[in-house]
């Protein structure tokens, strides 16, 4: 029989590293034909290697995200699944962290998914399928002292992406929430980092940031864990409209 096989497209973006780049290695393993993005090339050396399209991509700048969508559409022709990894935690008080930091993670956690969300619509649309997965956080549902502004974007993720659900349901798309705990990946000590350097010495809260920030938090998930949640997530004919790992918790493979 004459037929074509044609592969499915993913796109991922934060794949240098954590959640991403495991998600990179599962949905190419399946047989996805994977576009990976990040800031930083080297770290996804291994993913290239392996057959992975890697391209360098911020996702709080407009062009790179464009040439990111429009490399994989001219190549493949179609895109069935957007996975908006991209992302960190910038804690502190709400009093310290500064307005610009703050616009910061907005630019990556909030407005660079957005963002490539309008750029794939179109082919989604066209193609009447696909799946867009953000990547948001129990941290999209919770809240904790010091957090105050990264889960006020996870929140906005989550607001965007339930009602981005129901206006594109009718052309066959399904947006799904994906909320990890919390998980082995560099994010503890990026989250870390910023919050020490948001909170000057003398700041009121600076004893409650020391304890936060040296706190060995013992995550169990792992990054394959929640690259095996976007897996399921993405492959199931009508799925949740949230896939959540609870703190501590391992996927059941
Ligand atoms: P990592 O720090 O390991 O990975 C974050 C990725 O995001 C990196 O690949 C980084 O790549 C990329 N990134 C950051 N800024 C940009 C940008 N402007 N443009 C493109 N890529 C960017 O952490 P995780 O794997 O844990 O994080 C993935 C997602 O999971 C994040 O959205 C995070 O908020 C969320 N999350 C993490 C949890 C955890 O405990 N680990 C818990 C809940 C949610 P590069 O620097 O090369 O650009």
């Amino acid at each position: 029989e004459n037929f074509i096989m044609t592969k499915s497209v993913a796109l991922i973006t934060g794949a240098s590293s954590g959640m991403g780049k495991a998600a990179a290695i599962q949905f190419n393993n399946a047989g996805y034909t994977v576009y990976a993005g990040a800031r930083h090339m080297e770290p996804m050396t291994e993913l290239e290697q392996q057959g992975i399209h890697t391209m360098k991509l911020d996702v709080t700048d407009h062009d790179s995200n464009k040439a990111f969508v429009d490399a994989a559409l001219e190549n493949e022709g179609r895109i069935d699944v957007l996975i908006n990894n991209a992302g960190y935690g910038s804690m502190g008080a709400v009093e310290d962290v500064d307005q610009a930091e703050a616009k910061r993670q907005f630019d990556v956690n909030v407005f660079g998914a957005a963002d490539l969300i309008q750029l794939v619509l179109p082919t989604m649309r066209a193609q009447h399928a696909g799946k867009i997965l953000n990547n948001s956080s129990i941290g999209g549902q919770m809240y904790s002292p010091l957090g105050g502004w990264y889960y006020a974007s996870k929140h906005a993720l989550e607001a965007l992406s339930d009602s981005l659900r129901l206006e594109v349901k009718d052309f066959g798309i399904d947006v799904i929430i994906i909320e990890p705990g919390g998980t082995k990946t560099n994010w503890q000590q990026v989250a870390a980092d910023h919050m020490l350097e948001a909170t000057p010495k003398e700041s009121p809260y600076r004893q409650m940031v020391e304890i936060y920030a040296n706190a060995s938090m013992n995550f169990s998930a792992t990054a394959d864990d929640i690259a095996h949640l976007m897996f399921k997530a993405a492959t199931t004919v009508n799925p949740k409209t949230r896939y959540q790992l609870s703190w501590g918790d391992r996927a059941v493979v």
